[in-house]
């Protein structure tokens, strides 16, 4: 953890070390994709993805979640892509320079964190925030997954500090390379 930053918390008036917000380039979708597809069905920006395959579209954005620490000052951020309705990605991207803009979408978590087994998507709301700031996601409390129990109860610090070093050792995206052909992630 030596390459982290050093500040002086205003929780506790201490000085210790700020988590990097662990954060996906791309949905799970497009990561999956090959190159040569990458370049001929999809688009990734920023903050925006598309897929066009034969038979339909999907379509992504990036949001935030933050992952509460029970016995921490600070909670885990996380950068994570939803996929949303067509409807719903239309009105993100019209309202996208919009600073007012406040409204709640539904998504499907479109990327996976190595510590749980996915089977399939977790549903989420999707909240845009004004400032234009990423909306935050909150998954649906009734999902059974240990993603969702893990987010409302809260995680140790132990725990937030060992997906860090994960996330920021390369052995961890070479074994989440390995888990690529899964596709448990919604469809449209
Ligand atoms: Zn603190």
């Amino acid at each position: 953890m030596e390459d982290l930053i050093k500040y002086t918390c205003s929780v506790c008036g201490k000085e210790h070390e700020e988590w990097p917000a662990l954060a996906y380039n791309a949905p799970q979708a497009y990561l999956s994709l090959s190159e040569r597809e990458k370049e001929e069905i999809a688009d990734l920006t920023d903050d925006f993805c598309v897929i066009r395959y034969e038979d339909q579209t999907d379509r992504f954005i990036r949001c935030t979640l933050t992952q509460k620490v029970t016995d921490h000052c600070e909670d885990l951020e996380y950068g994570f892509w939803v996929s949303l309705s067509e409807k719903s990605f239309n009105d993100y991207d019209e309202n996208y320079h919009n600073e007012n803009h406040e409204t709640v979408y539904f998504g499907w978590m479109s990327n996976f964190l190595p510590e749980y087994k996915y089977a399939e998507s977790i549903p989420t709301n999707v909240y845009t925030r004004s400032g234009n700031q990423r909306p935050e996601i909150v998954p649906h409390e009734d999902s059974d997954h240990p993603f969702v129990k893990d987010y409302y109860q809260g995680i140790t610090k132990a725990e937030a500090e060992r997906r860090i070093n994960y996330m920021l050792n390369p052995d961890g995206t070479k074994n989440q390379q390995k888990d690529k052909t899964k596709s448990w992630w919604k469809r449209w």
